[in-house]
Formats: structure tokens, C-alpha cells, sequence
């Protein structure tokens, strides 16, 4: 078993590097990305952990991308540390991040919400801070009953107190995976929100056309029916297929490392594969 998208303390999951290393081999995984939001800042940590063990660490990372209708995520695999245009995209996207955070607090406090920006800090242990942080504030403040409720009302797209941010745009963040040595796959094609199986592929291919590798097919929130329809996507377009947990932790308690919901078990072979697009 393998997992292929997973977050740490370097952005807005609950594990350390170095303990998700060690979960990771309490569960038994042979391999593991960790592809926080807009850093590389865990790996360093991790790849010392993974170094006393026969676990395969991957170099990823995730971006949300500029898109008009739902949300693009672009998972980058086997990424250089040490490349400078992706790096400076990364600083650009923290930066904007640290603009974007205390107008997210201001609009909650004007809604009536008693929230300081030292409170989110507090919920991050690392250099990124998400929206999640804010939520979990919110969740700890009884705010809201639920992180799904945070979002919903509050911090989702459509939420009183969204405020955006720079994202890349889905050929920049292309690029820069592919000069940073990596490989390029969509994370959870189901929140580009497709009306049908023909609108998912189109926009799939505009992606091909971009220089895409592979897709995350498997994912706990896809129906068996988007599986199929991404498998059979991936196969026309001849994309690497891969999939994940997109495992936070105690942030997300539902999702299990490696498992997901209980049952996503990826096999070794799908990194095989994926390898040799490398
Ligand atoms: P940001 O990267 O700051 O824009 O925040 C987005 C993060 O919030 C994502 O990485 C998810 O971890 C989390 N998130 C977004 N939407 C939801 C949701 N509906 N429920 C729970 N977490 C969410
Ligand atoms: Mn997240
Ligand atoms: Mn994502
Ligand atoms: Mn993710």
C-alpha cells in the first residue's frame, strides 16, 4: 500500500514530518508523498525520518490554480528542493497568504466573530496558514459545529468572509513541476465540479495540451462512478493514473492514512508506473 497525497505541520495537517513518517510505517506504507499546500518546508524533516527506514519518501507538493468554475488542484511529484523559479513561486504564494489571512479575520470580526490573527498562528505550526486553520479556530470558539460549516457559511468560495488570493495558473504551475524535475497530476477531479463525463475529459485534455501527466483517480470523496469515468478518461488520454488520501490528521479524523474512508489500499505498482513517465 502507498499513499500519494498527504499533508504535514509544514502546512494544515497535524503531523510533523517526522511523525507521519512514522505513522506511515506504523501502517505499513511502502511508499509516501507528502504534497503540503505551497511548501517543500516538511520534506527536509521527513526525508531524515524516512532515511532510518525502508519507506520511499516522494517530494511533492499541492497548488491551487486559477480556474473559473471549482477549484484546480495541481499535485507536483519527485520536485527538486533546490529549484529556484518553482521557490520563488512558493514565496509568492506565502506572501499572498499573509496578506489574504488578517482580511479573512477582519471580515469575521465585522460579522461579529472575536478572532485575532495571534489565535491562527497559534492553530499553525509551520509556514503555511490555510483557511483550515481558521476554521479550526472557529470549530474551537463554537463558532460553527463543524469544519464543513466554517467553510459553507464562512471561508468556502461563496463564503461572508472569503477573501482570494494569487493562485498560478494551471500552465504555470505546469511548467514550473516540470522544471523542478517533477511530474504534473490533477488532485480530486471532482471538485473541478463537470457537468458530465465529456465536459471532466475536455478539460482534462486543455491539461494534456499543457504538458499534464496523470490524474488522481482514486480518492475517498470520488463516487465508483467518477472512478470509472476517470479511469476511462485517463486511458483515452493517455495519462498516468494515481490516487490518494489527501490525508490532514486530526483536522480531517475521518480520512486514514493510506486507507482514506476505509478501503483506498493503492498498490505499489501505481508509483511503478508513474516512475516511468519520469
Ligand atoms: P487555503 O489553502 O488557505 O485556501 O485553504 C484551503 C484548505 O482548506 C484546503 O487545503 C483544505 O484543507 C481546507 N478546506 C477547503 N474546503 C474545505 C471544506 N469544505 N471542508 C474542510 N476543509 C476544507
Ligand atoms: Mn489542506
Ligand atoms: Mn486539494
Ligand atoms: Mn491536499
Amino acid at each position: 500500500m502507498i499513499d500519494l497525497h498527504t499533508h504535514t505541520t509544514a502546512s494544515d495537517g497535524s503531523y510533523s514530518p517526522t511523525e507521519l513518517v512514522q505513522l506511515a510505517q506504523q501502517v505499513g506504507l511502502e511508499a509516501l508523498a507528502i504534497t503540503d499546500h505551497d511548501t517543500l518546508a516538511g520534506l527536509a524533516q521527513a526525508r531524515l525520518a524516512a532515511n532510518q527506514t525502508k519507506l520511499e519518501l516522494i517530494n511533492g507538493v499541492e497548488l491551487a490554480c486559477r480556474v473559473t468554475v471549482g477549484t484546480l488542484h495541481m499535485l507536483g511529484y519527485f520536485i527538486d528542493l533546490d529549484n529556484q523559479p518553482l521557490g520563488d513561486l512558493l514565496d509568492r504564494l506565502v506572501d499572498s497568504r499573509q496578506k489574504r489571512n488578517p482580511q479573512i479575520v477582519a471580515k469575521l470580526n465585522k460579522l461579529g466573530y472575536e478572532i485575532t490573527m495571534a489565535q491562527v498562528q497559534a492553530q499553525a505550526k509551520g509556514p503555511i496558514i490555510s483557511r483550515l486553520h481558521i476554521a479550526l479556530v472557529m470549530l474551537e470558539k463554537k463558532y460553527v459545529r463543524s469544519i464543513d460549516e466554517a467553510f459553507g457559511r464562512f471561508l468556502g468560495d461563496k463564503g461572508s468572509a472569503n477573501v482570494r488570493r494569487i493562485e498560478p495558473e494551471p500552465s504555470d504551475a505546469i511548467r514550473l513541476i516540470h522544471q523542478a524535475g517533477g511530474l504534473a497530476v490533477v488532485a480530486h477531479p471532482v471538485h473541478l465540479r463537470s457537468a458530465n463525463e465529456q465536459e471532466l475529459g475536455k478539460k482534462l485534455k486543455d491539461l494534456v495540451d499543457l504538458g499534464l501527466d496523470g490524474v488522481e483517480v482514486w480518492y475517498p470523496e470520488h463516487t465508483a462512478g467518477m472512478t470509472e469515468q476517470l479511469w476511462r478518461i485517463c486511458q483515452r488520454l493517455d495519462l498516468a493514473t494515481v490516487g490518494g488520501s489527501d490525508f490532514h490528521g486530526s483536522a480531517k479524523t475521518h480520512i486514514k492514512l493510506g486507507l482514506g474512508r476505509g478501503s483506498l489500499n493503492i498498490p505499489l505498482e501505481i508509483l511503478n508506473r508513474l516512475k516511468s513517465r519520469l
